[in-house]
């Protein structure tokens, strides 16, 4: 039992550390993540003026008074950049901005008037919000730590139809290389060209499930020999004796080298310098686009879906919790671009969510990490109408066109399950990408920014 003095002072604590929060966004690339923190840093500046946030409750009542940018404390993480952002969509005509490729930061001040007034009496009160965004990518390499080489090879073999082909050129080149032999630089980076070239084509291509995750976002590593390795087919068949007796300069043993040093240098220490400080986490996913896309990258979404959540499973025994203890206390899924499909479509939107990532979200209850699912538009870029069609009142989407074309359409029905033979023969599923709304002053249209935001950070402006 606390004391009364205790107590209070044991609460003015707890609310110094409830005053800053950090929180990370995170989906694969193109899945919305840099219009989702542009918006999500519009609506807090617009707070309390002419953002529309009614299912944020400390907006609703009038709390929330408004956010300022200040200077992130990590000098050595770039800024995330919100300006160019609005400039791009308020360009005449609007463009989307352009994507962020590493991680990026931006820490906010919001102030809000605390929907109880407290014994102390202040009458506002602070809340420090540290935003980051970083690829999805990244986190398809935790798998990578649980891994040898010669097993992590075993997990590389591109099968299916479309990636075969994709991977056709490094597969003719790896062909030859034996693994014994004295290591050739050249030929080593030229076949890790090849791959990452194989990996870039199936991203282009709309698939997800894709290792090293650097390779396809590499920045500043870009033509490092850390980068310069690939899965060597067959490897794990041979007798482990056997590799070892190749010697410290082949083919084989320098692969591995540099697999380990990817391992040691690149996957960890993002693990250990930032995810391990995220409070909060919000994934981003663009269903829509997938399933636009077709049924094999529906299928590699979800498998790289469910690889990316392993990194929210915080089973005692998890790889995750062994090697860096995180304390993310709440996580977000979001269905993104809400705004290509009838309102009406929404809660499918996200029973569809729910549906794909049963798996993951099971072992996420299990392991007690609150979570929720939802849909939204991060900049709305449609508006909703009802046309008349054959005498009957019908749902349509009014927009643009990248090419600034005028659409009225109707996107069509979302499956309410996982989409089966049946919905891929009726390609049941058709949508063209509009360009963002011109627009006035004021906050950026969104669907459901401020459900997210409330489940995000609501607890805290309390
Ligand atoms: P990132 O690679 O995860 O940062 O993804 P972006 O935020 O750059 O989004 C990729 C593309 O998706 C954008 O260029 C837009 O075309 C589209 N997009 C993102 N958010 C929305 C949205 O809320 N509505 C619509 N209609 N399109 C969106």
């Amino acid at each position: 039992m606390r004391t009364p003095l205790a107590q209070e002072f044991h609460d003015l604590l707890e609310r110094g550390r409830d005053r800053q929060l950090r929180l990370a966004v995170t989906g694969l690339s193109r899945s919305g993540k840099t219009a989702f923190l542009t918006s999500l840093v519009n609506q807090l500046r617009h707070a309390g003026l002419e953002a529309r946030l009614d299912l944020l409750p400390a907006a609703r009542e009038g709390r929330l008074l408004g956010a300022r940018r200040i200077n992130q404390q990590d000098l050595g993480v770039p800024r995330f950049p919100y300006d160019q952002a609005m400039l791009a969509l308020d360009a005449e005509p609007p463009r989307w901005p352009e994507p962020t490729r590493g991680i990026s930061e931006l820490r906010l001040v919001i102030r809000y008037r605390p929907a109880k007034r407290g014994l102390m009496g202040a009458d506002t009160r602070q809340l420090t919000l540290d935003l980051f965004d970083y690829p999805g990518e990244w986190l398809l390499d935790l798998p990578l730590l649980a891994h040898d080489y010669p097993s992590w090879c075993e997990t590389q073999q591109h099968e299916g139809t479309q990636r075969a082909a994709m991977f056709a050129d490094w597969r003719a080149a790896v062909a030859s290389l034996d693994p014994a032999a004295d290591a050739d630089e050249a030929q080593l980076a030229e076949i890790a060209e090849r791959y990452a070239q194989g990996l870039r084509a199936a991203r282009e291509a709309g698939f997800s499930d894709l290792q090293p995750g650097r390779f396809l976002l590499p920045g500043e590593l870009s033509g490092a020999p850390v980068l310069q390795f690939f899965p060597l087919p067959g490897i794990g068949a041979i007798d482990a004796t056997e590799r070892d007796a190749y010697g410290t300069e082949s083919n084989y043993a320098t692969l591995a080298r540099r697999f380990r040093h990817y391992q040691q240098h690149i996957v960890k220490p993002f693990y250990r310098e930032h995810f391990r400080r995220f409070d909060r986490q919000i994934v981003l996913v663009d269903l829509l686009g997938a399933l636009n896309a077709g049924p094999e990258r529906f299928e590699d979404l979800s498998r790289a879906l469910s690889r990316l959540m392993k990194s929210f499973d915080y089973g005692q025994r998890s790889l995750l919790s062994r090697l860096f203890s995180p304390r993310i206390d709440r996580l977000a899924i979001a269905a993104t671009k809400a705004d290509h499909v009838t309102p009406e479509q929404h809660p499918r939107l996200v029973a569809l969510l729910e549906a794909l990532l049963a798996e993951p979200l099971k072992d996420l209850r299990f392991a007690d990490v609150p979570v929720r699912a939802l849909s939204l538009a991060s900049i709305r870029a449609s508006e909703a109408r009802e046309v008349e069609h054959q005498g009957q009142r019908t749902p349509a989407l009014r927009g643009e066109s990248l090419t600034g074309e005028a659409l009225l359409l109707y996107p069509g029905e979302l499956p309410d399950r996982l989409p089966g033979r049946e919905f891929w023969s009726r390609q049941g599923f058709d949508f063209p990408a509009f360009r963002p709304l011109p627009r006035d002053a004021g906050a950026l249209p969104h669907i459901r920014m401020d459900a997210a935001l409330d489940w995000l950070i609501g607890d805290k402006l309390q």
